[in-house]
């Protein structure tokens, strides 16, 4: 390999060492990785094979510190699959997903090493460690215990099998989708373009030129199009076609066809569970989940369920009316909800989506974000030069963050702000460094990322509410990884129905009085926005909550359904989807926000198998704490209440156990009247 392959090499440079994207050579990728699992394996099997007795320094210490070179490689590789992708990095990707796989299940089934884990481990319920050392050794002994570090023989073999061949399903289930949203291209001629706002044909005469179809008006097959099309365009027969193309991605019977994938994935995941003694794969998952069990998810959703489809059939009889008056002779299907709910929210709240745009300017957002941070987290930002901290891409920007007291170096943020090719659709945060102190302290490497369209120069970036909403929401994310304190990287790692509790929650600032009146201005008068506008959007807030709710739910609820199924081979899943939904009473205007063989968070990985349900259950938590600063005096810039939030639920990471922090921070454990309150449905009794 070449010694001077970038991609493993230290960070050099200011803030105690940078990434070198700007060097990123496609050609370093595979020698790097094998090169970064060679030194780790190395590492590791010194650890497992030390002759002295296992001790907390010399077993978990050492593997905290273990790979990284590895950790370096994979933070590039992060970003050449999420930001700057291209089809000779997607094939790197397919060739090297089976061999990561079994590197991984080499460590994870190493038995030497996990036979010293398991003696730290039982050491220290003898005699306790230090709080942080005993979270670190907790957390490192579930994580082997739960993946087949204790099984031998034939069952240790057949494990590792199993979460190969799963590695090449998922990455086969990802890829299928990706082909058929860019496949199914929606042409359209000028006269059917009523409705539609000029960006949006705008954006699509540019795809249809594109793609070599000048003249033409492009729709390709995701949601970034669909939804917004769905939502204004006066073409019925259209919208229906467009939303059949969209709700059968990975579902048109072709090789692309991703049903019979997901039966493969789930029989797979049921025998590798029951490998360790599970009955499903569901309470496997959810032991070390802050929900514990999937019974517990389940009464969360089934608790919330009834009033979200009552909600709908509110909704849908108010469409109903608007379309009659309107003098359409329908009945209301799934392709006119959006359109028809958009009538209803101009008619009932007299809010104009694109009015409320002319006060978002992105700039002005970043701004305010950074505002909340000075004010809740103490954090102060200064943009970084150009050129003095390497970046992918040159709309990528950099600022560096200290503390407003001390003027002490916290880290640097990374802002992606706009779509490319190549880069992944949606919204996400990356931390590609945290914060640890046990092998000196480490500055935090942050990141944000949306896909923003790209103004003209000198023009301002103007957002929906909801993408502002979004854009809050990720720097959540950045400043949760930003004012982390923990000793040990295990502590840094996410609970999954946790995790998306602190993001939630900083959405909560967007509108707030201060943020409102100081960076919600006119793009062109610099004027504030008007109160009556923003009354009108608080009023709009629980506006759709049955149509938003429903089809999240309906996603969350078939998840854990497939996951809690006895024994899923031979799985019909067409007909398991049907049967569930019918069960569910789902209503028929609405449909699963993702239906099963598009069901990427489920199927494309393990991240939320068994999982989606998380969002609803940090939203509990969202909606909970939001009503204890809303309580008090200074509302959301109470200094008290901020304080605690820093401290007990955004600093410790997973140092807590996170149903213990929200105690820390509640006095109690949240309980979910506040979020029945926020989408605006009846708090049962009791
Ligand atoms: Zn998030």
């Amino acid at each position: 390999m070449n010694s001077e392959n970038l991609l493993i090499a230290e960070w050099t440079g200011p803030y105690g060492g940078v990434p070198a994207f700007d060097k990123m050579d496609l050609a370093d990728v595979k020698p790097a990785l094998e090169k970064g699992m060679e030194l780790k394996l190395a590492e590791i099997d010194e650890i497992a094979n030390n002759a002295e007795p296992p001790t907390f320094e010399n077993t978990i210490v050492a593997m905290e510190l273990a790979g990284e070179e590895l950790k370096r490689v994979f933070k590039y590789y992060g970003i050449l699959s999420s930001n700057v992708s291209s089809p000779e990095f997607r094939a790197i990707q397919t060739d090297m997903a089976p061999i990561i796989s079994e590197f991984n299940s080499k460590i994870s089934q190493n038995e030497l090493l996990f036979q010293r884990i398991k003696a730290v481990f039982d050491a220290a319920q003898e005699t306790p460690l230090e709080d942080d050392q005993q979270r670190v050794v907790q957390l490192v002994y579930e994580g082997f215990a739960m993946n087949g570090a204790e099984l031998d023989g034939e069952a240790k073999e057949r494990y590792a099998a199993i979460n190969k061949e799963l590695s090449g399903l998922y990455t086969d289930f990802s890829n299928n989708i990706l082909a058929d949203e860019e496949d199914y291209i929606t042409y359209l001629t000028q006269d059917q373009l009523s409705g539609l706002s000029e960006s949006f044909v705008k954006s699509a005469a540019e795809t249809a030129k594109e793609n070599g179809r000048e003249g033409k008006y492009a729709l390709t097959n995701t949601r970034s199009v669909v939804e917004p099309f769905l939502t204004f365009s006066d073409e019925r027969e259209l919208r229906e076609k467009v939303w059949k193309t969209f709700k059968s991605r990975g579902d048109n019977g072709d090789e692309k066809d991703n049903k019979e994938l997901i039966a493969q994935i789930l029989t797979l995941r049921d025998e590798r569970v029951a490998l360790l003694g599970f009955d499903n794969y569901a309470t496997w998952r959810l032991q070390n989940r802050m929900a514990k069990t999937p019974e517990n998810a389940f009464k969360l959703m089934n608790a919330i369920w009834p009033a979200a489809i009552g909600r709908v059939v509110e909704e849908v009889a108010d469409m109903q009316k608007v379309a009659n008056r309107l003098g359409h002779n329908i009945a209301i299907e799934p392709w006119d909800y959006l359109y028809f709910a958009e009538k209803v929210r101009k008619a009932k709240y007299d809010l104009d989506s694109d009015e409320v745009k002319q006060y978002l300017q992105l700039d002005k957002l970043r701004e305010a974000m950074f505002y909340v941070a000075g004010e809740i987290f103490n954090f102060a930002f200064k943009p970084v030069p150009d050129g003095s901290v390497p970046v992918f891409q040159e709309d990528v920007k950099v600022w560096e963050v200290n503390d407003k007291t001390t003027g002490d170096l916290i880290g640097v943020w990374y802002l992606d702000p706009y779509a490319r090719k190549g880069k992944r659709s949606g919204a996400w945060a990356t931390t590609y460094r945290s914060y640890t102190s046990f092998d000196g302290e480490k500055t935090v490497l942050a990141s944000n990322n949306s896909n923003f369209i790209k103004p003209a120069p000198g023009e301002p970036v103007l957002v929906s509410w909801s993408d502002a909403e979004t854009f809050f929401h990720e720097f959540g994310h950045a400043l949760h990884s930003l004012s982390a304190n923990v000793k040990y990287p295990t502590l840094n790692s996410g609970v999954r129905d946790y995790t998306e509790f602190q993001s939630q929650l900083l959405e909560r600032w967007l509108s707030t009085d201060q943020v409102i009146n100081n960076y919600l201005v006119h793009h062109k008068t610099g004027a504030v926005i008007p109160a009556e506008l923003v009354e009108k959007i608080k009023k709009a807030a629980t506006f759709n909550q049955g149509y938003e709710t429903t089809e999240y739910l309906s996603s969350a609820l078939v998840d854990m359904m497939y996951h809690t199924l006895d024994d899923p081979s031979g799985i019909d899943v067409e007909q398991f989807e049907k049967n569930a939904l019918k069960q569910l009473n789902m209503p028929k205007e609405i449909a699963m926000r993702h239906r099963s063989p598009q069901f990427g968070h489920i199927f494309s990985g393990e991240g939320y198998a068994a999982a989606y349900y998380g969002y609803i259950w940090a939203d509990v938590l969202t909606s909970d704490a939001a009503e204890v600063f809303a309580e008090t005096p200074d509302g959301f810039y109470d200094k008290e209440v901020a304080d605690k939030l820093v401290k007990y639920l955004f600093a410790p990471r997973n140092s807590i156990d996170p149903a213990e922090a929200y105690r820390l921070f509640r006095g109690r454990d949240a309980n979910f009247g506040a979020l029945m309150r926020d989408r605006g449905f009846p708090v049962p009794e009791k």
